[in-house]
């Protein structure tokens, strides 16, 4: 048994499919004149490949989202009949006599130098289109397997190096039974996706395996305790199997719960709302009784693509999404790039620290040509339901301004276009770095609400990087530093009467009701798997009980004194109630 990280709950025994990692090794040495001809064949050969596999993937596309999607597979084999490209390629042969693959990855170099040079946003996309078709040619001429998902087997639980976002969100949920991650930690975006999913994950076994997992090895995840069996005993197996059994009926159970409304045995509501990055997430978060959209994080609408979204792509999702909530709040989060999360076809600078870098609204502010672009088709749906616009990463009041100054500007074009919005749409902020924590009284003044966005919150206040799986026991909501930021909020936007929400990760932790309750936190916006367990234990938690309980958490001194009082009270609450036998 090997312990790892614990990064999406839910158990899963299946087979292992272990994806390999990639890294191209070139040929260096030169090639004699009489294999010319040879290198020639195999680029001519490579080329054939790609081709097909080209044409493969549009068919698929065409057949999963349409024609208008994947125009981009046309420009790919555009490039490959090039001959601008393909005579570089051809030349560095000839006259340098070099590998065909060699030749390939230069000349893939020369025109993204050269295209990214240009001050034209336009060029620089076919740079990127040049160095996804180069390295697929790349992939051919090395003769590397395929890196493709079995689809036609059985469900397998997937063994990565490490997971990015826009690899996961390619995953087909009903195939990929579970996931193991070498590296990586549970407040990632890859682990937050996977909860989404309801794919059991756990990360960071890296140095614990003692011989690597091979695809067909039989696995199974626990991603609750964070516990990956290799090869299993029959006993195991069947004690997950039973241990499972129990899972999917207390989910049956709580299901029960997805229309119950969701306010304290004492009377006071607090509402649960859906963290969602996608439309196809929405289905599931109402089936477990999402009361709205809290947090609509619009990034992997971006990521999801090889070129930004366009205005009217952006606008048919967001519509969409606040016509599917039938009047329910959607609050849309503007684009929050940079950190882990990043654009294919988007160079961003290299960062030494990339949490504390060019990301969410920094990048929108430099970026205001493509921030209005958002904007503007956030406007356009809110005239189709009850949308309210979210910045991320908010630090200063200054950001706040001249994100709204842009949306002035935004509303000012739509006003002159007459097309419809709501003029009044709400602009709130999230509460997620120290420094917004400090001057949440000033924030007050200038927002219509606040979303704590605790995952961000924990990493800059203990600062603790939320991706390093070393010091992730270190990564720590429940710290006192924590608890009295979250306090300084809700104190400061109750004196301005501000709507205080909490969207980050924290609020699907079921030990945390207490301190929403006692603070007095009008929305929990939660992946919709934690929905209904959240609401179990609400509908259970007294709020006045919470309040004296957060009296009593204020005085203790540490995260552990903190966690094993919540754990009591969550626990005496569930004997109160009756659900837990003792
Ligand atoms: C947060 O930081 O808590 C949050 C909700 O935003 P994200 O996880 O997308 O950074
Ligand atoms: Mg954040």
């Amino acid at each position: 048994m090997i312990h790892g990280l614990g990064a999406s709950e839910g158990i899963a025994i299946g087979k292992a499919f272990v994806l390999p990692n990639w890294e191209w090794e070139l040929p260096d040495n030169k090639i004699g004149v009489g294999d010319l001809a040879l290198e020639f064949e195999r680029l001519y050969e490579g080329v054939k490949r790609s081709k097909s596999e080209i044409h493969r993937m549009k068919t698929e596309m065409d057949e999963a989202v349409g024609p208008e999607e994947s125009g981009i597979f046309e420009a790919h084999l555009a490039i490959l009949d090039d001959p601008v490209f393909m005579n570089e390629i051809k030349g560095i042969i000839q006259r340098q006599y070099k590998a065909a693959e060699v030749a390939v990855k230069e000349a893939i170099d020369h025109f993204v130098t050269m295209f990214d040079l240009l001050d034209d946003e336009y060029m620089k996309e076919r740079a990127l289109d040049i160095k996804d078709v180069g390295n697929r040619l790349l992939k051919h001429l090395l003769g590397a397997p395929e890196i493709m998902l079995p689809t036609d087997t059985q469900p397998f639980i997937l063994v990565v190096r490490e997971l990015t976002p826009s690899q996961l969100i390619h995953l087909k949920p009903d195939v990929v039974l579970g996931i193991v991650t070498m590296v990586g930690s549970p407040s990632s975006h890859s682990a937050i996706m996977a909860r989404a999913f309801g794919i059991p994950l756990v990360m960071g076994v890296e140095n614990k395996l003692q011989e690597p997992i091979e695809t067909g090895d039989l696995l199974i995840v626990d991603g609750g305790a964070g516990l990956l069996h290799v090869k299993p005993s029959a006993d195991t197996v069947l004690r997950y199997s039973e241990m499972r059994k129990r899972q999917l009926e207390t989910r049956e159970r709580l299901q029960q719960l997805a229309q119950v409304p969701s306010v304290t045995p004492d009377g006071e509501t607090l509402v649960l709302a859906a963290n969602i990055s996608s439309v196809k997430e929405l289905d599931a978060a109402l089936s477990n009784g999402a009361q709205g959209v809290g947090l609509f994080r619009t990034e992997f609408l971006y990521m999801d693509r090889n070129r930004f979204p366009t205005e009217e792509e952006q606008y048919e999702v967001y519509r969409t999404a606040a016509e599917k909530l039938q009047g329910k709040p959607l609050i849309i989060r503007t684009l929050d790039i940079g950190g882990d999360k990043h654009l294919d076809y988007y160079e961003m600078p290299e960062e030494e620290n990339p949490f504390l870098g060019f990301r969410a609204i920094r990048f929108s502010l430099s970026r205001t040509d493509l921030f209005k672009v958002q904007l503007r088709a956030i406007l356009r749906a809110s005239a189709h339901g009850n949308v309210q616009i979210m910045y991320p990463l908010i630090a200063s009041v200054d950001e706040v301004r001249e994100a709204n100054a842009v949306l002035a500007e935004a509303m000012k074009e739509l006003a002159a276009e007459g097309v419809p919005f709501r003029s009044d749409v709400p602009a709130g902020v999230m509460i997620e770095v120290p420094a917004a924590v400090a001057i949440s009284e000033l924030l007050a003044g200038e927002v219509s609400f606040f979303s704590i966005g605790t995952n961000d919150l924990v990493q800059f206040t203990l600062a603790v990087d939320r991706m390093n799986e070393q010091i992730s026991h270190l990564y720590e909501p429940f710290h006192p530093a924590v608890l009295r930021m979250l306090r300084t909020v809700v104190e400061a936007a109750n004196r301005h009467g501000v709507q205080v929400n909490v969207c980050g990760e924290l609020a699907g932790d079921v030990r945390a009701m207490p301190i929403w309750l006692g603070l007095g936190i009008h929305e929990l916006s939660l992946s919709a798997q934690s929905i209904l367990p959240v609401k179990e234990t609400m509908l259970r938690t007294y709020a006045q009980e919470s309040r004296m309980l957060m009296d009593e958490i204020f005085r203790l001194r540490t995260a552990k004194e903190i966690r094993e009082r919540l754990e009591k009270f969550h626990a005496e609450s569930a004997l109160a109630k009756g659900n837990v036998r003792p």
